[in-house]
């Protein structure tokens, strides 16, 4: 009874019983060094646990995940550079000193969020402000020379993830670059040309008009149109249908250039 309890809490733990799926994408669903600790006590208990185990490494080396308190987080596949202890993320589990950048996670796993077009900017924001919290190299003025320089790059590139996850926008074309698709200079080749025409109205629209109540207008239906274009990314993506997924970035990028052109007009007429 005991052992088939252990068995259930750790799937749940692992988020299985929620989704199989999930475990692609299930960069949170160890978040701290107790449920870890839970896990690999787990593990320890039965050779029946082998498979799970398995699976489990597979997970921990793709999906880096961070407590942002105590920075308990799972171990990253390398040795801490100043003890040779195991290291987490950005920290040696041991001696607590700075890591170097590690090369094989992406941003969504940086920022330890689900990687989905669909996120919850509020709780990136907050992961970016504690993350940089630890990492800014004001933190660092009384280390060595190493440390500052490590500080200085993992800042950097939480700051470039954070930055690239934030809007829409920089965030599909990263999605997709994540899955090998480019969005190449000048897509007006590939861009429908009913959408074109419309593009080009919109901004002939916005140019002559000198009524801040039309400006208003172009702004609020850009908007309402790129509302639209997110959900049918995020569904695009869902499905992995790539090619409706780049056509979808093409527009919105288009829809993107007139909203700035827009906040633009709008910040002047202040
Ligand atoms: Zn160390």
């Amino acid at each position: 009874m005991l052992l088939q309890w252990t068995v259930m809490a750790c799937l749940n733990r692992l988020g299985f019983l929620k989704t199989f799926q999930g475990l692609k994408h299930a960069h949170g669903f160890i978040s701290n060094g107790q449920s870890l600790a839970f896990g690999v006590s787990c593990f320890a208990l039965t050779p029946c646990f082998t498979f799970l185990k398995g699976v489990f490494h597979k997970a921990a080396k793709t999906n880096l995940t961070l407590n942002y308190r105590c920075f308990c987080t799972m171990t990253a596949d390398r040795p801490c550079w100043n003890c040779g202890s195991s290291t987490e993320l950005f920290f040696c589990s041991s001696c607590k000193v700075i890591q170097p950048p590690h090369n094989n996670i992406n941003y969504f796993q940086l920022l330890n969020c689900e990687e989905k077009f669909s996120l919850d900017t509020q709780n990136l924001q907050k992961r970016y402000v504690e993350l940089q919290r630890y990492l800014h190299p004001d933190n660092f003025g009384q280390k060595s020379l190493k440390e500052q320089e490590y500080s200085e790059t993992q800042s950097g590139l939480v700051n470039k993830a954070y930055r690239t996850l934030q809007k829409p926008l920089s965030r599909a074309i990263y999605m997709l670059e994540l899955r090998g698709v480019l969005l190449e200079e000048g897509t007006d080749a590939c861009a429908d040309p009913a959408i074109l025409l419309e593009v080009m109205e919109v901004n002939e629209n916005l140019a002559e008009t000198q009524n801040q109540d039309e400006v208003d207008a172009i702004g609020q239906s850009v908007r309402d149109k790129l509302k639209d274009l997110a959900e049918q990314m995020t569904s695009s993506l869902n499905k992995g249908d790539l090619l409706t997924a780049k056509a979808l970035l093409v527009q919105m990028k288009y829809l993107s250039n007139i909203e700035e052109k827009v906040k633009k007009r709008i910040t002047e007429s202040w």
